[in-house]
Protein backbone atom coordinates (compact mmCIF):
# COMPACT_ATOMS: atom_id res chain seq x y z
CA UNK A 1 0.00 0.00 0.00
CA UNK A 2 1.37 3.38 -1.15
CA UNK A 3 3.05 5.08 1.76
CA UNK A 4 1.77 8.98 2.36
CA UNK A 5 4.01 11.85 3.99
CA UNK A 6 1.02 12.76 6.08
CA UNK A 7 -2.02 11.44 7.21
CA UNK A 8 -3.66 13.07 10.30
CA UNK A 9 -5.43 10.34 12.23
CA UNK A 10 -7.95 11.70 14.22
CA UNK A 11 -10.00 10.08 17.03
CA UNK A 12 -13.24 9.65 14.99
CA UNK A 13 -15.98 8.92 17.55
CA UNK A 14 -14.83 11.76 20.62
CA UNK A 15 -14.25 14.32 17.73
CA UNK A 16 -17.58 13.40 16.24
CA UNK A 17 -19.12 13.61 19.80
CA UNK A 18 -17.80 16.91 20.19
CA UNK A 19 -18.66 18.46 16.89
CA UNK A 20 -22.18 17.29 17.56
CA UNK A 21 -22.66 19.25 21.12
CA UNK A 22 -21.82 22.34 18.93
CA UNK A 23 -24.42 21.08 16.38
CA UNK A 24 -27.25 20.29 18.89
CA UNK A 25 -26.59 23.92 20.75
CA UNK A 26 -26.95 25.43 17.27
CA UNK A 27 -23.76 27.00 17.43
CA UNK A 28 -20.33 26.11 15.92
CA UNK A 29 -19.11 29.60 15.57
CA UNK A 30 -16.50 32.11 17.53
CA UNK A 31 -17.11 31.39 21.45
CA UNK A 32 -18.50 28.11 22.88
CA UNK A 33 -16.07 25.50 22.02
CA UNK A 34 -13.22 28.09 21.01
CA UNK A 35 -13.48 29.25 24.10
CA UNK A 36 -12.95 26.21 25.89
CA UNK A 37 -10.24 25.47 23.30
CA UNK A 38 -8.47 28.66 24.24
CA UNK A 39 -8.58 27.82 27.75
CA UNK A 40 -7.28 23.93 27.14
CA UNK A 41 -4.19 25.82 25.11
CA UNK A 42 -2.86 28.12 27.70
CA UNK A 43 -3.29 25.60 30.28
CA UNK A 44 -1.30 22.97 28.37
CA UNK A 45 1.19 25.45 27.08
CA UNK A 46 1.57 27.23 29.75
CA UNK A 47 1.53 30.66 27.69
CA UNK A 48 -0.56 33.45 29.69
CA UNK A 49 -2.64 34.39 26.63
CA UNK A 50 -4.04 32.36 23.52
CA UNK A 51 -6.36 33.37 20.75
CA UNK A 52 -8.14 31.32 18.12
CA UNK A 53 -7.99 31.51 14.48
CA UNK A 54 -8.73 30.38 11.47
CA UNK A 55 -5.25 29.32 10.53
CA UNK A 56 -1.48 30.44 11.37
CA UNK A 57 -1.28 32.36 8.32
CA UNK A 58 -3.71 35.16 9.39
CA UNK A 59 -1.78 34.81 13.17
CA UNK A 60 1.46 35.35 11.79
CA UNK A 61 0.34 38.46 9.73
CA UNK A 62 -1.83 39.69 12.69
CA UNK A 63 1.76 39.33 15.34
CA UNK A 64 3.38 41.64 12.45
CA UNK A 65 0.78 44.05 12.26
CA UNK A 66 0.29 44.48 15.59
CA UNK A 67 3.62 44.89 16.80
CA UNK A 68 4.43 47.22 14.08
CA UNK A 69 1.17 48.84 15.08
CA UNK A 70 1.63 48.78 18.63
CA UNK A 71 5.43 49.44 19.30
CA UNK A 72 5.59 52.55 15.90
CA UNK A 73 7.42 50.47 13.81
CA UNK A 74 7.84 52.05 9.92
CA UNK A 75 7.11 50.76 6.64
CA UNK A 76 10.08 49.06 5.11
CA UNK A 77 11.92 48.53 8.96
CA UNK A 78 13.33 45.04 8.80
CA UNK A 79 12.76 41.60 10.13
CA UNK A 80 15.21 39.09 10.31
CA UNK A 81 14.10 35.52 9.02
CA UNK A 82 14.54 32.12 7.64
CA UNK A 83 14.28 31.23 4.05
CA UNK A 84 13.88 28.00 4.87
CA UNK A 85 10.13 27.87 6.07
CA UNK A 86 6.55 27.81 4.54
CA UNK A 87 6.09 30.69 2.48
CA UNK A 88 3.32 31.78 5.54
CA UNK A 89 6.10 33.38 7.71
CA UNK A 90 7.38 35.21 5.27
CA UNK A 91 4.50 36.70 3.73
CA UNK A 92 3.71 37.98 7.27
CA UNK A 93 6.17 40.33 7.16
CA UNK A 94 5.79 41.90 3.58
CA UNK A 95 2.15 42.07 4.02
CA UNK A 96 2.44 44.39 6.79
CA UNK A 97 4.48 46.51 4.86
CA UNK A 98 8.06 45.26 6.43
CA UNK A 99 11.01 43.92 4.63
CA UNK A 100 11.94 40.35 5.31
CA UNK A 101 15.63 40.45 5.79
CA UNK A 102 16.91 36.54 5.43
CA UNK A 103 20.22 35.56 7.64
CA UNK A 104 21.18 31.49 6.78
CA UNK A 105 20.23 28.48 8.41
CA UNK A 106 22.54 26.10 10.45
CA UNK A 107 22.73 21.92 10.72
CA UNK A 108 19.01 22.08 12.54
CA UNK A 109 17.66 23.94 9.61
CA UNK A 110 16.78 26.69 12.25
CA UNK A 111 18.42 30.31 11.75
CA UNK A 112 21.68 30.21 12.42
CA UNK A 113 22.99 32.62 15.56
CA UNK A 114 25.77 34.11 13.59
CA UNK A 115 24.07 34.93 10.57
CA UNK A 116 21.17 36.91 12.48
CA UNK A 117 23.89 38.76 14.17
CA UNK A 118 25.50 39.81 11.05
CA UNK A 119 22.05 41.02 9.91
CA UNK A 120 21.37 43.39 12.29
CA UNK A 121 21.08 47.16 11.32
CA UNK A 122 19.68 50.04 12.42
CA UNK A 123 16.06 49.54 10.89
CA UNK A 124 15.93 45.90 12.80
CA UNK A 125 12.82 45.33 14.79
CA UNK A 126 12.39 41.78 15.34
CA UNK A 127 13.64 38.15 14.26
CA UNK A 128 11.20 35.77 12.61
CA UNK A 129 11.62 32.19 13.94
CA UNK A 130 10.76 28.76 12.61
CA UNK A 131 10.92 25.93 14.59
CA UNK A 132 11.17 23.59 11.50
CA UNK A 133 9.76 19.99 12.19
CA UNK A 134 9.33 20.66 15.38
CA UNK A 135 13.34 21.52 16.21
CA UNK A 136 14.20 24.24 18.10
CA UNK A 137 17.53 24.41 17.05
CA UNK A 138 19.19 27.70 18.40
CA UNK A 139 16.29 28.90 19.79
CA UNK A 140 17.58 30.10 23.22
CA UNK A 141 20.59 31.72 21.90
CA UNK A 142 18.29 33.67 19.28
CA UNK A 143 16.22 34.67 21.81
CA UNK A 144 19.15 36.17 23.88
CA UNK A 145 20.20 37.91 20.80
CA UNK A 146 17.39 39.29 20.19
CA UNK A 147 17.19 40.72 23.92
CA UNK A 148 20.86 42.17 23.84
CA UNK A 149 19.61 44.03 20.71
CA UNK A 150 16.18 44.67 21.83
CA UNK A 151 14.76 42.93 18.83
CA UNK A 152 10.86 41.37 19.55
CA UNK A 153 11.14 37.29 19.22
CA UNK A 154 8.14 36.07 17.20
CA UNK A 155 7.73 32.52 17.09
CA UNK A 156 6.61 31.05 14.07
CA UNK A 157 5.89 27.39 16.00
CA UNK A 158 3.35 25.82 13.49
CA UNK A 159 5.44 22.54 13.58
CA UNK A 160 6.13 22.86 17.30
CA UNK A 161 3.12 21.75 18.96
CA UNK A 162 4.20 19.48 21.84
CA UNK A 163 7.60 20.67 21.46
CA UNK A 164 9.23 20.38 24.71
CA UNK A 165 12.72 22.04 26.04
CA UNK A 166 14.13 20.07 29.37
CA UNK A 167 10.23 19.71 30.09
CA UNK A 168 8.97 22.69 29.23
CA UNK A 169 7.19 24.31 26.26
CA UNK A 170 9.17 27.05 25.03
CA UNK A 171 7.70 30.35 24.33
CA UNK A 172 7.80 32.89 27.22
CA UNK A 173 11.26 34.26 25.44
CA UNK A 174 9.05 35.02 22.57
CA UNK A 175 6.53 38.46 21.88
CA UNK A 176 4.31 35.92 20.46
CA UNK A 177 3.83 32.52 19.47
CA UNK A 178 1.88 31.15 16.17
CA UNK A 179 0.87 27.60 16.05
CA UNK A 180 -0.78 25.72 13.10
CA UNK A 181 -3.81 23.27 13.55
CA UNK A 182 -3.97 22.43 9.72
CA UNK A 183 -4.90 19.55 7.94
CA UNK A 184 -1.34 17.58 8.46
CA UNK A 185 0.28 19.70 11.08
CA UNK A 186 0.42 17.60 14.81
CA UNK A 187 -2.85 18.62 16.22
CA UNK A 188 -4.64 18.50 13.19
CA UNK A 189 -8.06 20.39 13.08
CA UNK A 190 -8.36 21.01 9.08
CA UNK A 191 -8.07 24.75 9.35
CA UNK A 192 -6.86 26.87 12.62
CA UNK A 193 -3.97 28.10 14.44
CA UNK A 194 -4.03 29.95 17.69
CA UNK A 195 -1.81 32.95 18.26
CA UNK A 196 -0.17 33.62 22.08
CA UNK A 197 0.97 37.21 22.66
CA UNK A 198 3.12 37.51 25.87
CA UNK A 199 1.36 41.08 26.21
CA UNK A 200 -2.49 41.26 27.45
CA UNK A 201 -3.37 44.71 25.56
CA UNK A 202 -2.33 42.64 22.34
CA UNK A 203 -4.51 39.78 23.09
CA UNK A 204 -7.00 42.28 23.17
CA UNK A 205 -6.24 43.48 20.10
CA UNK A 206 -6.18 40.68 18.20
CA UNK A 207 -9.34 40.00 19.60
CA UNK A 208 -10.68 42.69 17.92
CA UNK A 209 -8.58 42.78 14.55
CA UNK A 210 -9.29 39.18 13.92
CA UNK A 211 -13.36 40.10 13.85
CA UNK A 212 -13.14 42.88 11.52
CA UNK A 213 -12.14 45.16 14.32
CA UNK A 214 -15.93 44.89 15.84
CA UNK A 215 -14.95 45.36 19.94
CA UNK A 216 -17.88 42.61 20.95
CA UNK A 217 -17.86 39.59 19.68
CA UNK A 218 -21.40 37.60 18.91
CA UNK A 219 -20.95 34.75 21.34
CA UNK A 220 -20.49 37.86 24.38
CA UNK A 221 -23.74 39.71 22.40
CA UNK A 222 -25.48 36.35 23.18
CA UNK A 223 -24.55 35.87 26.35
CA UNK A 224 -24.74 39.46 27.55
CA UNK A 225 -27.90 40.58 29.34
CA UNK A 226 -29.23 43.49 28.99
CA UNK A 227 -29.93 46.36 26.82
CA UNK A 228 -27.49 47.88 23.78
CA UNK A 229 -26.37 43.86 23.55
CA UNK A 230 -26.39 44.47 20.06
CA UNK A 231 -24.57 47.69 19.94
CA UNK A 232 -20.74 47.88 19.28
CA UNK A 233 -18.18 50.04 17.68
CA UNK A 234 -15.44 49.48 14.98
CA UNK A 235 -12.01 50.25 15.94
CA UNK A 236 -9.61 48.69 13.25
CA UNK A 237 -9.81 47.73 9.86
CA UNK A 238 -9.87 44.00 10.79
CA UNK A 239 -9.78 40.41 8.90
CA UNK A 240 -12.13 37.99 9.10
CA UNK A 241 -9.64 35.75 11.37
CA UNK A 242 -11.07 33.96 14.27
CA UNK A 243 -11.46 30.27 14.35
CA UNK A 244 -15.28 28.76 15.01
CA UNK A 245 -16.20 25.86 17.19
CA UNK A 246 -16.57 22.92 14.86
CA UNK A 247 -12.78 22.84 14.52
CA UNK A 248 -11.89 23.70 18.10
CA UNK A 249 -14.14 20.86 19.17
CA UNK A 250 -11.87 18.27 17.47
CA UNK A 251 -8.76 20.25 18.46
CA UNK A 252 -10.16 19.59 21.89
CA UNK A 253 -10.04 16.03 21.29
CA UNK A 254 -6.75 15.69 19.43
CA UNK A 255 -4.81 17.59 22.06
CA UNK A 256 -5.68 15.08 24.61
CA UNK A 257 -3.45 13.07 22.56
CA UNK A 258 -1.10 14.75 21.58
CA UNK A 259 1.72 13.72 23.68
CA UNK A 260 1.15 10.10 22.79
CA UNK A 261 0.93 11.06 19.10
CA UNK A 262 4.19 13.38 19.50
CA UNK A 263 5.92 10.26 21.72
CA UNK A 264 4.90 8.02 18.66
CA UNK A 265 6.44 10.48 16.23
CA UNK A 266 9.69 10.06 18.37
CA UNK A 267 9.89 6.50 18.18
CA UNK A 268 9.70 6.70 14.30
CA UNK A 269 12.31 9.31 14.28
CA UNK A 270 14.36 7.04 16.00
CA UNK A 271 13.87 3.81 14.41
CA UNK A 272 14.84 5.88 11.10
CA UNK A 273 17.94 7.39 12.99
CA UNK A 274 19.31 4.39 14.25
CA UNK A 275 18.66 2.43 10.21
CA UNK A 276 20.04 5.71 8.70
CA UNK A 277 23.07 6.69 10.19
CA UNK A 278 26.68 5.19 9.26
CA UNK A 279 26.11 6.13 6.11
CA UNK A 280 28.16 9.88 6.28
CA UNK A 281 27.68 11.74 3.91
CA UNK A 282 25.60 9.55 1.58
CA UNK A 283 23.11 10.17 4.82
CA UNK A 284 22.95 13.41 6.21
CA UNK A 285 20.25 13.12 9.32
CA UNK A 286 19.54 16.52 10.53
CA UNK A 287 21.02 17.63 13.97
CA UNK A 288 18.54 16.95 17.03
CA UNK A 289 19.25 19.03 19.58
CA UNK A 290 19.99 17.59 23.52
CA UNK A 291 17.22 18.27 26.04
CA UNK A 292 14.74 18.76 22.97
CA UNK A 293 11.74 16.30 23.25
CA UNK A 294 10.76 17.40 19.43
CA UNK A 295 7.40 17.27 17.93
CA UNK A 296 8.87 15.68 15.17
CA UNK A 297 6.55 16.75 13.12
CA UNK A 298 9.10 15.82 10.11
CA UNK A 299 12.10 13.48 10.00
CA UNK A 300 14.48 15.37 7.60
CA UNK A 301 17.20 14.16 5.99
CA UNK A 302 20.05 14.92 3.19
CA UNK A 303 21.21 12.96 -0.05
CA UNK A 304 22.97 13.84 -3.18
CA UNK A 305 20.74 13.30 -6.17
CA UNK A 306 17.53 14.15 -3.69
CA UNK A 307 15.20 14.79 -6.82
CA UNK A 308 16.32 10.82 -7.95
CA UNK A 309 15.98 9.39 -4.75
CA UNK A 310 12.51 10.96 -4.56
CA UNK A 311 11.69 9.13 -8.14
CA UNK A 312 13.04 5.80 -6.75
CA UNK A 313 10.77 6.08 -3.43
CA UNK A 314 7.72 7.15 -6.02
CA UNK A 315 8.12 3.93 -7.96
CA UNK A 316 8.55 1.76 -4.65
CA UNK A 317 4.77 3.82 -3.49
CA UNK A 318 6.79 6.02 -1.11
CA UNK A 319 5.86 9.79 -1.22
CA UNK A 320 7.95 11.74 0.79
CA UNK A 321 8.25 15.58 0.76
CA UNK A 322 10.62 18.91 0.60
CA UNK A 323 10.75 21.42 3.28
CA UNK A 324 11.69 23.45 2.11
CA UNK A 325 12.26 25.01 -1.46
CA UNK A 326 14.74 28.08 -0.28
CA UNK A 327 11.82 31.26 -0.42
CA UNK A 328 14.77 33.18 -2.07
CA UNK A 329 14.14 31.45 -4.95
CA UNK A 330 10.34 32.93 -5.11
CA UNK A 331 9.63 35.88 -6.99
CA UNK A 332 8.72 37.57 -4.56
CA UNK A 333 12.29 37.52 -2.83
CA UNK A 334 14.67 37.38 -5.09
CA UNK A 335 16.14 40.56 -4.26
CA UNK A 336 18.05 38.09 -1.65
CA UNK A 337 19.70 35.56 -4.11
CA UNK A 338 22.66 33.91 -3.16
CA UNK A 339 23.35 35.55 0.57
CA UNK A 340 21.72 32.09 2.35
CA UNK A 341 24.28 29.86 1.04
CA UNK A 342 23.31 26.82 3.13
CA UNK A 343 19.85 27.22 2.41
CA UNK A 344 20.44 26.82 -1.14
CA UNK A 345 22.26 23.45 -0.19
CA UNK A 346 19.71 22.25 1.75
CA UNK A 347 16.97 23.91 -0.33
CA UNK A 348 18.76 21.49 -3.07
CA UNK A 349 19.25 18.39 -0.75
CA UNK A 350 16.32 17.72 1.71
CA UNK A 351 13.83 15.64 1.77
CA UNK A 352 10.77 14.61 4.49
CA UNK A 353 10.38 10.94 4.82
CA UNK A 354 7.07 10.11 5.66
CA UNK A 355 6.21 10.82 9.41
CA UNK A 356 2.69 10.30 10.10
CA UNK A 357 0.73 7.72 12.80
CA UNK A 358 -0.36 5.12 11.15
CA UNK A 359 3.35 3.80 9.85
CA UNK A 360 4.42 1.39 11.74
CA UNK A 361 8.13 -0.51 12.92
CA UNK A 362 7.95 -2.62 9.28
CA UNK A 363 6.87 0.50 7.22
CA UNK A 364 9.87 2.42 8.57
CA UNK A 365 12.49 -0.75 7.86
CA UNK A 366 11.15 -0.43 3.99
CA UNK A 367 11.44 3.23 3.29
CA UNK A 368 14.67 2.69 4.78
CA UNK A 369 15.99 -0.43 2.81
CA UNK A 370 14.74 2.07 0.04
CA UNK A 371 16.66 4.42 0.60
CA UNK A 372 20.00 2.76 1.39
CA UNK A 373 19.63 0.60 -1.70
CA UNK A 374 19.82 3.85 -3.64
CA UNK A 375 22.50 6.01 -1.86
CA UNK A 376 24.55 2.46 -2.09
CA UNK A 377 24.39 1.36 -5.36
C1 LIG B 1 1.72 25.22 7.96
C2 LIG B 1 2.62 26.34 8.25
C3 LIG B 1 2.15 27.65 8.37
C4 LIG B 1 0.75 28.04 8.02
O1 LIG B 1 -0.19 27.37 8.75
P1 LIG B 1 -1.75 27.50 8.36
O2 LIG B 1 -2.45 27.14 9.62
O3 LIG B 1 -1.97 26.52 7.26
O4 LIG B 1 -2.02 28.87 7.92
C5 LIG B 1 3.03 28.65 8.75
N1 LIG B 1 4.33 28.37 8.98
C6 LIG B 1 4.82 27.12 8.85
C7 LIG B 1 6.27 26.88 9.16
C8 LIG B 1 3.99 26.07 8.46
O5 LIG B 1 4.49 24.84 8.30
Amino acid sequence: MAIQLFKAKYEVEECLAQIRECLEAGWTGLGFKTVEFEKAWRAYTGLPFAHYLNSSTIGLYMAVDILKEQYGWKDGDEIITTPITFVSSNHAILKAGMKAVFADIDDTMCLAPESVKQHITEKTRAVMYVGIGGNMGHYYEIAKICAENNLKLILDAAHMAGTRYKGEIPGREAEVVVYSFQAVKNLPTADSGMICFKNGDFDEIVRKKSWLGINKDTYARTTNTGNYKWRYDVEYVGDKGHGNSVMAAIGLVQLKYLDRDNAYRRQLAHWYQDRLSGYGNKIKLVRMEEDCESSCHLFQIMVENRDELMMALNAAEIYPGVHYANNINYGMYDYAKGTCPYADYVSEHTISLPMNLYLSYDDVQNICNEIIKFVIK
